[in-house]
C-alpha cells in the first residue's frame, strides 16, 4: 500500500471568487513584483478573478487530516525508539 501525502497541493481555480462570489472564474496570475515573488514561497498562489477583476492571493496547500490513530502510532514509534536507544546507550556507554 502506497502511503498517501500529508500535504497536499490545492487548486482555486473550481472555488468561488472571494469578491463577487461567481464560481469558476480564478485565473493565475504572475507574481508582479520581487516581493510578491519572495513572499509565494511555495505557500501561496496569486489569482485573478475574470469575473470582477479581483486579484489576491489564496493559499495553495492544505493539510490532511491525520487520523488519531496515526498519531498514536507514530507516538508510539517514537517512544519505542527512544526506549531501545537508551537501552543501547546503556549497553555500551556504561562498560
Ligand atoms: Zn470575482
Amino acid at each position: 500500500m502506497k502511503p498517501e501525502p500529508i500535504i497536499l497541493r490545492k487548486d482555486h481555480i473550481f472555488e468561488k471568487c472571494p469578491n463577487c462570489g461567481v464560481v469558476g472564474k480564478l485565473r493565475h496570475s504572475r507574481p508582479k513584483n520581487l516581493l510578491e515573488n519572495i513572499s509565494k514561497l511555495g505557500i501561496w498562489d496569486y489569482f485573478r478573478c475574470r469575473e470582477c477583476g479581483w486579484r489576491g492571493k489564496r493559499i495553495s496547500i492544505s493539510l490532511k487530516s491525520i487520523s488519531i490513530k496515526t498519531i498514536l502510532f507514530y507516538l508510539f514509534l517514537m517512544l519505542a525508539t527512544a526506549v531501545i536507544v537508551r537501552f543501547v546507550i546503556q549497553k555500551f556507554a556504561m562498560k
